[in-house]
C-alpha cells in the first residue's frame, strides 16, 4: 500500500452559511498540524443562504480551498458523490459541515489508516444534541438493515471516514441512482476498520433531515441493498392459502359430520378481504422495485456542476 502524501478534505454543504466560518477555522487548525499536503474540497450542494459566496471567500484567501456549486440541491448522498468524483487526494476524509464530527479526529484517522486500512469509519459513542426518539428510531433502522441485507452497514456509524484512493475509486464505479452511501462503502470491501469517537451536537444551523426525508432513506438502504421485501409477499401468499385451505376443510368437515350450515357471506368477505389486501400489499412492493429499476435505466447523471473554485479540474465523469 502507497503511503498517504495527499489528503483532500470533503465537506458537503447545503445551507450551513452559519457554521462554515467556524468549521473552516477550526477544520485549518488540524490540516496546518499535520505533515501532508491538504485540500478542502467544499461542495455547496445548490444552498439558498450565502453558504457560496462564503466558500468562494474561502477560496480566495485559501489556496487549499477547492469548491463545487451543484446546479441544485441534490442531496447529501449526490454532493458526497460530485466531491469524491473531483477528489485528487491520495486519501479523502468525508466529513459535515456542521461541526457534528469532529475534524480533530482526523490524525487519528490518518493514524489508523496507515496501520494498513483502505477504510477508517468513525463510530459514535454516544449521540449529544439528539431526541430519545431519533436515538430509538436510527437503532432500530441499523438492526434491521443488519437483518435484511447481504452487506451489513456498521452501526452508528455516519459517513464521517477516511477512504485511500483505491476505496474512493472503488465507489466512484458505481453509478447507480439510488445512493445510499453508507451502503456502498460496506459493499466495496477491502481493508475496512473502525475508530470510535463521541459525537457533538450540531453547533449552529439547524440539521436537515426531518422524519420524512430519514424514512426515506430508511426505505432506500433496504430496498437498494436487499430484496428480502419481496420474498415478504411469497410468504404473506403462502401463509394466507395454507390458513384457508385449512379452514376450508374445518368447514367441509363440519357439514359433513354435524351438518351444520354453512354460512357464506362473513367468511366470504374475510376471505376476500385479506385476499385483496395482501395483493395490495405484494403490488405495492413489486412497484417499488419496478420503480427503482425504471430510475436507474434513465441513466441520469447524478449532479450537475454549476461553479467551481480554485484548483479543481474537471473530472472525467461530470
Ligand atoms: N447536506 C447536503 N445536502 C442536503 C442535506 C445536507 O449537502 O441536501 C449536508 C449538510 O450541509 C451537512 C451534512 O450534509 O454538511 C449533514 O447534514 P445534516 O447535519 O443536516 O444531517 P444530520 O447530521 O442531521 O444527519
Ligand atoms: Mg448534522
Amino acid at each position: 500500500m502507497t503511503s498517504i502524501q495527499t489528503l483532500t478534505v470533503l465537506v458537503p454543504a447545503y445551507n450551513e452559511a452559519e457554521v462554515i466560518g467556524t468549521f473552516h477555522r477550526r477544520l485549518s487548525a488540524v490540516l496546518d498540524a499535520l505533515p501532508l499536503v491538504s485540500r478542502v474540497l467544499y461542495v455547496d450542494d445548490g444552498s439558498r443562504d450565502g453558504t457560496w459566496a462564503l466558500i468562494a471567500a474561502l477560496a480566495a484567501d485559501d489556496a487549499r480551498v477547492q469548491a463545487l456549486r451543484l446546479s441544485r440541491n441534490f442531496g447529501k448522498e449526490a454532493a458526497m458523490t460530485a466531491g469524491l468524483d473531483h477528489a485528487d487526494g491520495d486519501a479523502v476524509v468525508l466529513i459535515d459541515a456542521d461541526l457534528q464530527d469532529p475534524p480533530e479526529l482526523i490524525p487519528a484517522l490518518l493514524d489508523r489508516a496507515a496501520e494498513g486500512f483502505d477504510v477508517v469509519y468513525a463510530t459514535r459513542a454516544r449521540r449529544d444534541g439528539e431526541t430519545w426518539f431519533k436515538k430509538f428510531t436510527s437503532a432500530s433502522f441499523y438492526r434491521a438493515m443488519e437483518r435484511l441485507s447481504d452487506t451489513p452497514v456498521p452501526r452508528d456509524t455516519g459517513d464521517f471516514r477516511l477512504m485511500n484512493r483505491r476505496a474512493v475509486q472503488a465507489v466512484n464505479a458505481l453509478r447507480e441512482r439510488q445512493r445510499f452511501m453508507k451502503g456502498l462503502f460496506a459493499w466495496i470491501g477491502y481493508r475496512q476498520s473502525s475508530l470510535v469517537y463521541d459525537r457533538d451536537a450540531r453547533t449552529a444551523g439547524t440539521t436537515k433531515w426531518n422524519y420524512w426525508r430519514l424514512l426515506n432513506l430508511a426505505l432506500e438502504g433496504v430496498t437498494s441493498f436487499s430484496t428480502a421485501p419481496l420474498r415478504v409477499a411469497s410468504w404473506t401468499g403462502l401463509a394466507a392459502a395454507l390458513l384457508s385451505f385449512g379452514y376450508a376443510l374445518w368447514v367441509f368437515l363440519k357439514a359433513l359430520i354435524w351438518g351444520d350450515p354453512v354460512r357464506g357471506y362473513p367468511t366470504l368477505m374475510v376471505v376476500i378481504l385479506f385476499l385483496g389486501g395482501a395483493q395490495l400489499l405484494a403490488i405495492g412492493l413489486i412497484g417499488e422495485y419496478v420503480g427503482r429499476t425504471y430510475a436507474e435505466t434513465k441513466r441520469r447523471p447524478l449532479y450537475y456542476v454549476e461553479d467551481r473554485k480554485g484548483d479543481l479540474p474537471a473530472s472525467p465523469r461530470e
